[in-house]
């Protein structure tokens, strides 16, 4: 099958077509992000391949449908950025890659906490300096903190399960409750009750229009002074301004996002050579307490090697006529 692939990046490639070795779809590769100006790269195309910040509103959907796309095969877990509503009125089949290395995000989350607490960040530009001061380094110990897990599915689970082994205490927020977090012994609280509790909020929910800006100034209102927030999920989880208010004021002590509310414009290319105009993500840069990394919490070898094996084998599936486990089900998206 011929599938246009957006948003390519040289890893994108080299994980595509060593999984595409036995089925040999005709795989195109674009690097631009699709959009409506980059929609006409998929003309003729029966399929195309998408990644978190592709542009899949209801009007670009339609313009690549009246060009030919039936397909819509994504390289994620997330589809909020999908209008579901528009594909199954233009009947589009939408595949998805439900878990690739749920190890990777959770590992990375851990990694933005550890350094976070013990200023890695600033420790590893210090020393470089010759500056061997402890004065503005110091941390606290994990062990016995606790741990606000927000969503409890693969990520959050296994987050909380690596949490568990630095001796944290556990509480969780979510629609239903994970056996296994049961079983390290998290307790499920409201969101007012693990706000007012945790030392460490780490988000794993999905974007939904009820979890948009979860975290807005009266969220933080109820989090613990000195509190370490992050967010390894979607960056519109969180309302970043009522956060900036948040690292003024000392409530929020520590931020580590790897997704951020407006990073289409700006994570996965090279601005180096830019000026930036998103003056709310430069303000976020000027903080100490605050580390960013630009959606980077899936980027494991193990993570692109499983994102290529489902995307190719969803690909094929749909190319035979078979159904596919892993197609978003559109039947009951509101109208
Ligand atoms: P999952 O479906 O296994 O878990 C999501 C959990 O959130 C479920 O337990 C679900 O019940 C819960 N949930 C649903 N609605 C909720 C609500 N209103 N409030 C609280 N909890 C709610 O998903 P996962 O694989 O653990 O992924 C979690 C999120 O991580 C994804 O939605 C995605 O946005 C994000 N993600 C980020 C990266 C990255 O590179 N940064 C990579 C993969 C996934």
């Amino acid at each position: 099958m011929k599938v246009g692939v957006f948003s390519t990046k040289s890893y994108d490639r080299t994980f595509l077509e060593a999984a595409n070795v036995d089925d040999q779809h005709d795989l195109v590769f674009f690097e631009p992000r699709l959009t409506m100006e980059t929609s006409v790269l998929a003309t003729g195309l029966p399929a195309i391949c998408a990644f978190v910040n592709d542009q899949l509103d209801a009007k670009t959907l339609s313009t690549i449908a009246q060009t030919g796309v039936r397909l819509i095969a994504l390289r994620s877990a997330g589809f909020n950025h999908v209008d579901l509503a528009a594909a199954r009125d233009l009947e589009l089949t939408v595949l998805r890659v439900p878990a690739y290395s749920p190890f990777s995000v959770a590992e990375h989350a851990v990694a933005l906490i550890l350094s976070l607490n013990r200023k890695i960040h600033r420790a590893y530009n210090r020393v470089r300096e010759n500056n061997f001061a402890l004065e503005g380094l110091l941390g606290f110990d994990l062990h016995g903190r606790t741990v606000g897990i927000v969503g409890t599915g693969k990520i959050g689970a296994l987050t909380a399960k690596i949490l568990h082994g630095f001796g944290c205490r556990l509480t969780g927020y979510d629609v239903s409750q994970n056996a296994d977090c049961l079983g390290m012994g998290m307790e499920y609280l409201s969101l007012p009750e693990l706000f007012a509790t945790a030392d460490i909020v780490s988000l794993h929910c999905p974007l939904l229009p009820e979890t948009y800006h979860l975290i807005d100034a009266a969220a933080v209102h109820q989090m613990k002074e000195g509190v370490m927030l992050v967010n390894t999920s979607r960056g519109q989880l969180i309302d970043t301004k009522a956060v900036t208010q948040g690292l003024k004021s000392g409530k929020i002590g520590y931020l580590g996002l790897d997704v951020y509310e407006q990073e289409t414009d700006l994570f996965f290319d090279d601005l180096s050579n830019q000026v930036i105009q998103d003056d709310i993500f430069q303000r976020l840069l000027t903080f100490p307490n605050v580390l960013i990394t630009g959606h980077q919490a899936f980027f494991t070898e193990e993570a692109l090697r499983n994102i290529a094996t489902t995307t190719i084998s969803n690909i094929t599936d749909f190319a035979q006529g078979r159904p596919c486990l892993n197609q978003i089900s559109l039947d009951r998206v509101k109208k």
